[in-house]
């Protein structure tokens, strides 16, 4: 576990994101240069967004739209590139499905579509809210801040509830944002929502994402932190994801190892990925 050579990354952006420029080959000549066994490239497609502006009316509350548009030129893309770099690194054709226990027959497209390995389940937003990255935090008391997340942790067991994904995105995501903002919250008083969104996880047999991005963005600890794995393990839960969230090239692989420890010191011998929806066992 102290090289980085053989692990995977399984949560990565391309050109293909609203919010990357990344160019795909070199992502993933970033990826076979580190000696990565399994890389997947993982757009956003926000499924309550996946019309256009028009379709929505005048809800605007959320800066982006059709991501239809962008899953097809992702999916399209990188599903049809795969076969170049057998030999070299398994490269997979991923998605990060946002909210998709807000639009389950949308999502279900995605969610039938024979070209991806592995479907990242995530929620950035809740209902009739910004996306956490565009939240206000100067303004926001603790009580605000506690209730989002209550409000968070609620869509994310309803999201388990839905189950139709391979892994959990970056489990406490709001913490991205409240650290960088000096809002600290105790987060033993959700523990008890978590738990249920855990078990319906590992009821399902499905993974949890130990998220590095943490790591390099100055929150000092991996999304979400050992305690939660350990929670996961505890409630029957046997699959973990290790991912960096890059956006840029210089990102691919940020992160990993330190989330690797996380998964050991909850008791991980090993993680996964995910080729054609099914898991692949790596030792760590
Ligand atoms: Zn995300
Ligand atoms: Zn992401």
């Amino acid at each position: 576990m102290t090289y980085i050579k053989g692990m995977a990354d399984l949560h990565t952006h391309s050109r293909f994101s609203v919010d990357s420029d990344a160019d795909v080959f070199e992502m993933i000549e970033k990826a076979v240069s580190l000696g990565l066994k399994a890389y997947a490239i993982t757009d956003h497609c926000e499924v309550n967004r996946w019309y256009t502006e028009e379709h929505y009316g005048g809800t605007k509350i959320y800066p982006y739209f059709d991501f239809k548009s962008d899953y097809e030129r992702s999916v399209g893309y990188i599903s049809g590139i795969k076969e170049r770099y057998e030999g070299a690194i398994e490269l997979l054709c991923g998605i990060e499905l946002g909210q998709a226990q807000e639009e389950p027959e949308i999502a279900q497209i995605v969610v039938d579509d024979k070209r991806i390995d592995f479907i990242l389940g995530s929620v950035h937003q809740l209902p009739q809210t910004e996306d956490f990255a565009f939240l206000n935090y100067g303004d926001m008391s603790q009580a605000e801040a506690e209730e989002l997340l209550e409000r968070y942790f609620t869509q994310i067991d309803k999201l388990c509830a839905w189950g139709k994904f391979d892994s959990l995105a970056h489990l406490t995501y709001p913490l991205r944002y409240y650290i960088k903002n000096g809002i600290a919250v105790d987060l033993a008083k959700f523990d008890c929502i978590i738990e249920s969104a855990l078990k319906r996880l590992a009821q399902n047999g499905k993974a949890l994402e130990i998220n590095g991005s943490g790591i390099r963005q100055g929150a000092g600890m991996t999304f979400p932190v050992a305690k939660y794995a350990k929670m996961f393990r505890g409630l029957g839960g046997e699959m973990i994801t290790l991912g960096s969230d890059a956006h840029y090239v210089k990102d691919v692989g940020s992160g990993i190892l330190e989330a690797a420890k996380e998964a050991k010191s909850a008791g991980f011998d090993r993680v996964v990925y995910f080729k054609e929806r099914k898991p692949i066992f790596i030792d760590i």
